[in-house]
């Protein structure tokens, strides 16, 4: 029987990123009074500035790329020149036509899922909120105006802004955030990029395909830190080979604009040049002046949310999913949290985020795929586990395609067998590390994955290739 007197549960959300969009997806679905509170469009940095454009982009690198290497699988383009002579075209990418469709698609992307949260019955109000107390936003709507939205549950999702560095202050038209880098109308003579970690190194990789001259500073001993190491020296080998300058264990200490030039000055004296420069030097949570503390939400001294596996702070009515609380900052995990948040709070049934088993991709050309332990983590004794890597210039896919980098990397515990991670670089990783996924997931042992066919000749079959030769035997 319908108790006519019971009372939708109210969730409010501030932000409208993977984080918001999802939790208010989610809280309709359950039947909840969901309002979500949004400042520049449903979509948040992941859709208007972050990974929808940089994908976009990348995709034209990667046509670019493909017509240079196409000439290695015989095909050539040529025109006829004077006297019908052969003559070799020069690849050419408008980058006023490129940035402006990543920006179209961007923006219907967010009209998109705007539509969708509308049509699942969620109120979107416009406006920069703030918490007030433990069940209240409070949002600016206009200069005077202000709504206020009372809610059960608070779900904060507000995401996370460029580092800016007080000695390398971006101008949006020289020295530039990559929140900046669409307005650009040609390709950059000269792009510097100070930062190797996945948005420097992704950024560097398209802009070097594009046919900009890229310098990428780097302060570490190699690009990518903290990544696979075998992937890094692959992405290294590939950047250089490329004719990146790649300035490893090299500090920038100030980025000036001088005319139409910048002038990167690195701590030990030495000057680089270059016509832009792309400042990749990781984020900070959008946290501060809204009202968290006041409202006695814990925070970390990054300025990250403090949650648990269940996405709830340290006040029973608040939770904080994405980019703003300390979790990994990708869109995927943004999504369940905001997720697992709502069916928390709802008395739903839930899967505490477990970040083991979160598969992440840089998109650099070739991709690194990775799930699961890492070969640090065995290699330091974290994890007891055995470790076969598979090169992909054994694999006869790889060679008709004419693919020289990347390989395959497969981690099973010794023991049991289990397949407990793996790391897959090669032209769309991002596509082939599913099986990989599924296997920890379900905890499929590599003896499992063996078993099960890949179709030949294909990239994949590198996977049941490296499964196979982990087959401990008893
Ligand atoms: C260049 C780049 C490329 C990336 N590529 C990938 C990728 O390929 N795959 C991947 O998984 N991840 C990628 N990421 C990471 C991904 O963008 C983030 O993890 C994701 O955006 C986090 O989602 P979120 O919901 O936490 O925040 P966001 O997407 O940042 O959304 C937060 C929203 O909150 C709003 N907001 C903030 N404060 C307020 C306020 N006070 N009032 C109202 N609204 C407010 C903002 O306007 C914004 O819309 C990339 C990041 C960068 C920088």
């Amino acid at each position: 029987m319908v108790n006519v007197f019971e009372r939708k549960q109210s969730i409010a959300i501030l932000g409208g990123g993977p984080g918001g969009y999802e939790a208010a997806l989610a809280g309709a679905q359950l039947g909840a009074e969901v309002t979500l509170v949004e400042r520049v469009g449903v979509g948040g940095s992941a859709v208007l500035t972050d990974v929808v454009p940089s994908k976009t982009l990348i995709a034209t690198a990667e046509a670019a790329n493909a017509i240079g290497d196409a000439s290695d699988l015989g095909v050539q383009i040529f025109a006829r020149g004077d006297h019908g002579r052969p003559v070799r075209p020069e690849v050419a990418v408008n980058l006023h036509a490129v940035n402006q469709r990543l920006l179209r698609l961007a923006r219907q992307q967010s009209e998109d899922m705007k539509s969708q949260l509308t049509r699942a019955g969620v109120r979107i109000v416009q406006g920069e909120g703030r918490l007030d107390g433990p069940n209240r936003i409070i949002v600016s709507t206009g200069t005077t105006d202000f709504d206020q939205v009372d809610a059960d549950t608070l779900v904060i999702s507000v995401g996370a802004s460029p580092r800016i560095l007080d000695s390398a202050i971006p101008d949006g038209e020289r020295i530039l955030t990559w929140t900046q880098l669409y307005t650009l109308e040609s390709i950059p003579e000269h792009l510097i990029v100070v930062g190797s970690g996945v948005t420097g190194a992704e950024f560097a990789s398209a802009y070097r395909a594009l046919g900009a001259e890229v310098t990428l500073i780097s302060s570490r001993d190699q690009v990518l830190p903290g990544e696979d190491e075998d992937a890094a020296r692959v992405i290294e080998d590939v950047f250089t080979r490329n004719g990146m300058n790649v300035m490893n264990k090299s500090r920038a200490s100030s980025i000036v604009r001088d005319g139409d030039k910048v002038v990167a000055t690195l701590t030990d004296g030495r000057v680089v040049e270059g016509s832009h420069c792309l400042m990749a030097v990781g984020s900070i949570p959008n946290t501060a002046g809204i009202g968290l503390e006041e409202a006695g939400v814990q925070l970390a001294d990054s300025g990250h949310i403090r949650v648990n596996r269940v996405a709830r702070t340290n006040l029973p009515s608040i939770y904080a999913a994405g980019d703003c609380s300390g979790f990994l900052p990708l869109a995927s995990v943004a999504s369940m949290q905001g997720r697992t948040a709502v069916y928390h709070a709802m008395g739903d049934a839930v899967n505490p985020t477990d970040l083991r088993n979160v598969t992440s991709n840089i998109f650099t050309q070739p991709e690194i795929a990775t799930v699961g332990w890492t070969q640090r983590q065995i290699e330091n004794g974290e994890v007891r586990g055995e470790i076969h890597k598979l090169p992909l210039v054994q694999n006869p896919r790889a060679k008709m395609m004419g693919i020289k980098d990347g390989f395959v990397k497969l981690f099973a515990s010794s023991g049991s067998g289990a397949v407990i991670g793996g790391v897959i670089v090669a032209p769309k990783a991002s596509e082939l590390i599913l099986p990989i996924t599924i296997a920890i997931e379900h905890r499929l042992t590599v003896d499992d994955v063996a078993q099960a066919f890949a179709v030949y000749p294909s990239l994949s079959g590198s996977i049941t290739d490296a499964a196979r030769a982990l087959h401990q035997v008893p």
